[in-house]
């Protein structure tokens, strides 16, 4: 899988190819990131990439020019179809499922604003789709883009170790939140770990899980069981 950056800061976005999950990912060959910086090419002396709103008020806005001059470049430099993506506070919300459906894609270009954001004639010329990664305003587009890359990364066949660990996440399969995890030492001055992760009972161990699963859901995230995949003994459980 391919992405393209396109950022005032693309160096930003590249880092995190660098490390971890993602990093393994690139060496195993599963993804590559490439950045495009509309300042190289912007015209003039001062390379010029944003300007005063018309209509007043505060803040710059990113001008058209350099960002089409850098997405004809990325386009150049790869013909292969591309989704391009503009992050954005006003885009629909990045979830899991929207996760998984991006990581089916060969190639994705993310569009990181800055300021008070791009020109809306750009955008409507170019972008296919808006992301949000939440309901706040970050100062630019690259942290957003980040961690689309790292959620996306992490679900390419090969990128992690134990592929079974990402179907057991949270909002994965039937969308309910993980379990509690627990590992050495068994006893600490912290507390001890569940008695039944010790027994050896794989089926106490998954129904115990499961009600952990289904108990913290109902807590913390409420919502997510009007959705999730519940089974006539989930339900009991969370009638008791
Ligand atoms: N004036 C814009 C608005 O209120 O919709 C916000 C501009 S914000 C200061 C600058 C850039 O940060 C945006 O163009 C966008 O690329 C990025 N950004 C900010 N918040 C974001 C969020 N929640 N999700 C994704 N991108 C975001």
């Amino acid at each position: 899988m391919r992405f393209d950056i396109l950022s005032l800061f693309p160096e930003f976005v590249e880092q995190i190819s660098a490390h971890g999950v993602v990093g393994r990912a690139g060496e195993r060959g599963l993804l590559s990131v490439h950045g495009w910086n509309p300042r190289d090419y912007a015209e003039g002396n001062y390379r010029r990439v944003d300007d005063r709103p018309f209509g007043g008020g505060p803040g710059m806005v990113m001008l058209i020019e350099p960002l089409r001059a850098a997405l004809a470049a990325m386009r150049a430099a790869d013909p292969a179809p591309v989704r391009v993506i503009y992050l954005s506070p006003q885009g629909r919300p990045l979830t899991q499922a929207k996760v998984r459906q991006l990581a089916f894609m060969p190639r994705i270009a993310l569009l990181c604003g800055r300021y008070e954001g791009v020109d809306e004639r750009l955008l409507q010329a170019e972008v296919d789709e808006e992301i949000s990664i939440g309901d706040y305003v970050l100062s630019g587009g690259e942290l957003a883009a980040a961690v689309l890359i790292d959620a996306v990364a992490r679900l390419q066949e090969g990128a992690l170790n134990d592929a079974e660990s990402a179907v057991q996440d949270s909002f994965e399969g039937d969308g309910l939140l993980d379990c509690p995890h627990y590992t050495r030492p068994v006893e600490h001055a912290l507390g001890s770990v569940p008695e039944v992760l010790l027994s050896g009972n794989h089926a106490a161990i998954a129904y115990w899980r499961r009600q952990q699963s289904l108990g913290r859901t109902w807590l913390r995230r409420p919502e997510l069981l009007n959705e999730a995949e519940l089974s006539k003994g989930d339900r009991a459980l969370l009638d008791d």
